[in-house]
């Protein structure tokens, strides 16, 4: 038995932002970040909406990138005294992320966050709100999927909380908010998203419901990503809808050991925080050759070089030309080719061979190693994080 999971109600294409007027309720928290959408005059409209369809609006504002646990606690209390019966998380992942924990926590105050990091183990939610999700940025889909990554900062580590409890009620992809992506973002998403749709695509736990969203995704992230960042924005619009496809798919087939590095390297060095998608799109052609030493993982990866167009006369051929198409991508992205190239070196080597065994560990412990379709050994994966920096083949 296997469950697949998405919002009730999808709205998508210009001007869908407005479809929150037409929501029903009393009370709405607006969950927001650092004043992006206040600048492009979002979250007035929505507001403006919200308010024409008769509720009392509360601004949760200020979410950090990377969002604190106690930041989730500061929204969780003032949503407590409020007592919305809908949030409204608007922005790029991290308020949409925060919102979520922050909802678990509204209509929970007792639980704890080491509860919640257990996966599928969160309380029934919707008791007192229901959720609304309108994303700005095209890469972690967090809008359709069961995820929400909070990071505490006391132990330098990403939690990813994963539930279908918090799959939001509503989604609103809406391609004008997109458009004011700056270009790295639009780079480093685009390749979060490529990598959500691929590790979807070779999860143990793929099936026909998600096979179909992963390989369009991917083929359409393939042909607009590059456009997207060059400033068409007809593509950027069309990535918009490639990555919420590419997360319904990840949301219910999980995703693989390419995320369980980014987790637990994005936030384990002095030098700075290692942006999830730029993480993402550096390891993932060395995962890629890693698991295409399993047979079934191999086939899947050729037929994702075969549905994008790419010639290879065996199934190995076609992983290494997959793998040199995503490198092509990754080069006209501005995106390095690994740690030790990225922002100028700011993570340093030794720290990073120092910290080895520990971040080693704790990527075979994350919650998406689980359906890689090869999981690697304490050794295996030392040698793939020194892979990722220093970019080495992978030949084991
Ligand atoms: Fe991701």
């Amino acid at each position: 038995m296997a469950r697949f999971t998405l919002p009730r109600d999808l709205y998508h294409g210009k001007g869908s932002l407005d479809e929150l007027k037409n929501l029903k309720g009393s009370k709405a928290a607006v969950v927001v970040g650092g004043g992006s959408m206040k600048r492009f005059g979002f979250l007035d409209r929505a507001v403006e909406n919200l308010k024409a369809a008769g509720m009392e609006v509360l601004l949760i504002e200020n979410v950090e990138p990377d969002p604190s646990v106690e930041t989730v606690m500061r929204g969780a209390k003032e949503m407590q005294a409020f007592q919305p019966d809908w949030i409204v998380a608007m922005g790029g992942g991290s308020p949409i992320d925060a919102a979520k924990a922050m909802w678990a926590f509204y209509e929970y105050p007792e639980t704890t966050f080491e509860q919640l990091t257990v996966p599928f183990n969160f309380p029934t939610l919707r008791t007192k709100a229901r959720f609304c999700a309108v994303p700005s940025t095209s890469g972690t889909a967090t809008e359709v999927t069961a995820f929400s990554v909070i990071t505490d900062y006391q132990k330098g580590v990403k939690y990813p909380l994963a539930d279908f409890n918090i799959t939001p009620d509503v989604a609103i992809v809406d391609p004008d908010l997109a458009e004011k992506m700056p270009q790295k973002l639009t780079a480093h998403t685009g390749m979060d998203a490529m990598t959500h749709a691929i590790e979807a695509y070779v999860s143990t736990a793929n099936c026909d419901y998600t096979d179909g969203l992963a390989l369009h995704a991917i083929k359409m992230i393939h042909n607009d990503l590059i456009k997207s960042y060059n400033g068409d924005m007809e593509a950027r619009d069309r990535m918009h809808n490639a990555q919420c496809l590419a997360g319904m798919a990840f949301s219910n087939a999980l995703l693989g050991i390419v995320h369980s590095m980014a987790h637990k390297t994005g936030a384990a060095y002095s030098g700075g925080h290692i942006v999830h998608g730029c993480a993402n799109a550096m390891y993932l052609p060395k995962v890629i050759k890693y698991n295409a030493k399993n047979e079934a993982a191999a086939r899947r990866y050729a037929e994702i070089a075969r549905f994008i167009g790419l010639d290879g006369a065996c199934d190995n051929c076609l992983v290494d030309a997959l793998i040199a198409e995503l490198r092509k991508m990754n080069q006209a992205l501005n995106i390095p080719a690994c740690i030790k190239e990225y922002e100028g070196g700011i993570i340093d080597e030794k720290e990073f061979m120092e910290k080895l065994p520990k971040v080693a560990e704790l990527a075979i412990g994350d919650a998406c190693t689980g359906t890689n379709p090869r999981i690697p050994t304490q050794e295996e994966m030392e040698k793939l994080l020194k892979a990722c920096f220093y970019d080495e083949e992978i030949d084991f």
